[in-house]
């Protein structure tokens, strides 16, 4: 069975990345619940936190910090939600762990998954943007 954020992670499928490094992959999610909105993965595949290794777990975490300052400076809006969804009945679509970090604006409706693809010129600048400001982020916090 292939596992499309394993094909991400290798590189042999598209994806507008954000970060990079040996464990861990950030980039935009393709259906966009709103403007900014990110996906952690680890590199390692593992379904969800039922079987994910508790290491690459916190690593997650630790890269959720300075993706959301970043995405509150560079996207905006009101407030910020961190989802991480498990098995089907708890709304999970790719069966590889991840978590979301999706911007919020006062009074849109709470989605986590959005409807439309969104534009691959949009995001490949949005990313890169990203990019950019996380790396002055880590640089200014190391
Ligand atoms: P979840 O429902 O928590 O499993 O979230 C999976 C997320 O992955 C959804 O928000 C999808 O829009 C997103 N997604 C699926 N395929 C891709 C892809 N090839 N590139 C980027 N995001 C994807
Ligand atoms: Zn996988």
């Amino acid at each position: 069975m292939t596992c499309i954020f394993c094909a991400i992670a290798e590189g042999s499928a598209p994806a507008h990345k954000v970060y990079e490094d040996e464990q861990l992959l950030a980039f935009l999610d393709l259906f966009p619940a709103h403007r900014g909105h990110l996906l952690i993965i680890p590199k390692r595949h593992s379904d969800d936190i039922f079987t994910a290794d508790p290491s690459d777990i916190a690593a997650v975490a630790r890269l959720s910090v300075p993706l959301a300052r970043v995405l509150d400076r560079v996207v905006g809006g009101d407030g910020l939600g961190v989802h991480q969804l498990n098995r089907a009945a708890a709304g999970q679509t790719v069966f590889h762990y991840h978590m979301h970090l999706i911007p919020q604006t006062e009074g849109r409706p709470l989605n986590i998954h959005g409807r439309a693809r969104g534009d691959d010129g949009e995001l490949a600048e949005l990313a890169q943007s990203l990019s950019r400001a996380l790396k002055a982020e880590m640089e200014a916090t190391a």
